[in-house]
């Protein structure tokens, strides 16, 4: 058993592109001036502007033709249940149906201690007639470890891995890649680098939209990232 803090993380895999060589930006232009039958305006640099002056009338559509593939790691299970919440999305994920997880890793939030004992536990015996309570003081860390010899009793007595993961927690370490388009990716960034969204899928998602700014200036600059990473704004756009 292994425990992870602030160790969530994404890796872009795929932004898709034009088979004629076209990028991201050349793809969404290709595209959207069929809307204008404007093609001959194409120069090499033209993408940029027209890409933010769709972006800025509002008229998101267009920029769903292209898409963006990213895998997330040493992220929980509680944050992918989240994330799959969206529905304009591809998914795919590490399962726990087929995955033994005897050896797991677990997710636990910033700032706690998981040795700190925090809970007392009681667990009653009979010695005879006679209730026996033993009393202990446990840890994040040492609950864990309980969880993980329980699982792996379970698959020892045989239970295969899709009922034994029944006693898995939900900070359950998980894989996940996710493939959207590029406008349902501004909402997931809007939703989850909002500072009401949950801090796991915050962090990592603050982090990818720091890379997806840095590659597609042009998709995602109208959302400001505070230097501290605290807060997340997004600029209106002109009418
Ligand atoms: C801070 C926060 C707290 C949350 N708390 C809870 C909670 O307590 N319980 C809970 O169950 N969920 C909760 N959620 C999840 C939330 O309800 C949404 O399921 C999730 O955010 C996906 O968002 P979405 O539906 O806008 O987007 P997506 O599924 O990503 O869809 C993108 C957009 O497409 C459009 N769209 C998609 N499908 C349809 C459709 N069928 N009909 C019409 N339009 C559609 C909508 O405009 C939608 O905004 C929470 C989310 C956040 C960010």
């Amino acid at each position: 058993m292994e425990i992870l803090q602030n160790a969530g993380s994404h890796r872009i895999l795929a932004i898709m592109i034009g088979l004629e060589g076209e990028n991201p930006l050349q793809l969404i232009e290709l595209a959207g001036r069929t809307a204008y039958q404007s093609r001959e305006k194409i120069t090499d640099d033209s993408a940029i502007k027209f890409v933010e002056m769709i972006r800025k009338r509002g008229h998101e559509s267009v920029i769903e033709h292209s898409a963006m593939t990213v895998e997330f790691n040493n992220v929980s299970r509680g944050l992918t249940h989240e994330l799959v919440r969206h529905r304009l999305a591809a998914y795919t994920q590490e399962s726990t149906r087929y995955v033994d997880e005897s050896d797991f890793k677990v997710v636990i939030p910033p700032g706690k201690d998981p040795d700190e004992k925090v809970v007392t536990l009681e667990i009653s015996d009979r010695i005879g007639a006679v209730p026996s309570p033993h009393i202990f003081a446990v840890s994040f860390g040492q609950w864990m470890q309980l969880n993980e010899q329980m699982y792996r009793g379970l698959r020892i007595a045989g239970w295969v891995t899709e009922d034994a993961r029944q006693v898995l927690p939900i900070g359950i370490k998980s894989q996940i890649v996710i493939t959207a388009n590029l406008r349902e990716w501004r909402h997931i960034f809007e939703l989850r680098c909002a500072i009401s969204a949950h801090w796991e899928i915050r962090r990592v998602m603050v982090n990818l939209l720091r890379e997806a700014k840095e590659r597609l200036p042009v998709v995602f600059d109208d959302f400001v990232i505070a230097k501290n990473g605290k807060s997340v704004k997004q600029r209106r756009r002109r009418q």
